[in-house]
């Protein structure tokens, strides 16, 4: 049993300008974005949005490419890392690995409390519970990303989301609402394959998560993530010790969010 605790909420979303100068017509846009390169989405997202465009990056393979791509574009605009404290070491290595090569715009987002101050305040570990873990997700991953979107005005959050992985994304396209935000998702390499994304990688030698390499093709926080076996989905280790308490275990956290809920 969880103890009843009160967390703080984010600010209030402001409201999207009645004309906020781009006349956007969401069909249209996807239309146009189909027949573009991921780096072309990217430079028509800040071209069409200016420094409304953020990228949210975990670090893994495809926030590699993503974030290259904002290397090579010349970009100021800003790459949020959500630090939840149960990072694995090899992921904060990554992240200033990254930020050392590509000279990017970095803001680390970090949670209300410290994992001690949690842990100590729920007499818990909330990742360990079926009960727990949505509030764990909630204050540790979302909260941060959107106390800090709530300082923008209508966002255009770039993720690295794509239909090959399945699921909830078997569908997703180019530009979608967020309506946590009043803002837009935008998935740039919404139509790409592992493959190519691991093709990219080796075309401009990038270095890569090394977990990826020790059978983890989906990274998280680490008592949250195993690796998979062969033939296994690709998040497959995502919340596997929850899966083995219930079937409702979760395949998504809320910081990728679509439809209502996490994606
Ligand atoms: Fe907590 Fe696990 Fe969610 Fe990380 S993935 S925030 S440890 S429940």
């Amino acid at each position: 049993m969880l103890a009843a605790v009160t967390v703080p909420q984010t600010q209030p979303f402001p409201a999207p300008p009645a004309d906020d100068g781009t006349g956007l017509d969401l069909t249209q846009a996807n239309e146009r974005l189909a027949s573009m390169t991921a780096k072309e989405r990217i430079r028509w997202a800040v071209d069409t949005f200016g420094d409304r465009v953020l990228l949210l990056s975990s670090m893994q393979k495809t926030a590699v490419v993503l974030m290259h791509m904002f290397h090579e574009l010349g970009l100021t605009n800003e790459v949020l890392f959500v630090d939840t404290g149960y990072h694995f070491f090899e992921t904060l290595r990554m992240r200033d690995e990254y930020m050392r090569r590509f000279h990017l715009n970095l803001v680390t987002l970090y949670p209300a409390s410290t994992i001690e101050e949690q842990e100590a305040l729920y007499g818990a570990k909330l990742f360990n519970s079926v009960a727990g873990q949505p509030e764990c997700c909630r204050m540790r991953k979302e909260m941060p990303l959107l106390a800090h979107l709530a300082t923008k005005q209508a966002p255009v959050l770039v993720n690295g989301l794509r239909r090959s992985e399945g699921g909830k994304r078997a569908n997703i396209k180019a530009l979608g609402p967020d309506r946590r935000t009043n803002g837009y998702q935008l998935s740039p390499i919404f139509d790409w394959t592992t493959a190519d994304v691991q093709a990219y990688i080796a075309e401009h030698d990038l270095p890569m998560h090394p977990l990826h390499a020790q059978g983890y093709p989906s990274i998280g926080c680490y008592p949250c993530t195993t690796p998979v076996q062969p033939g296994e989905d690709e998040r497959a280790g995502r919340w596997r010790h929850l899966r083995v308490l219930t079937e409702e275990a979760p395949q998504y956290c809320n910081i990728n969010f679509s439809d209502g809920g996490g994606i």
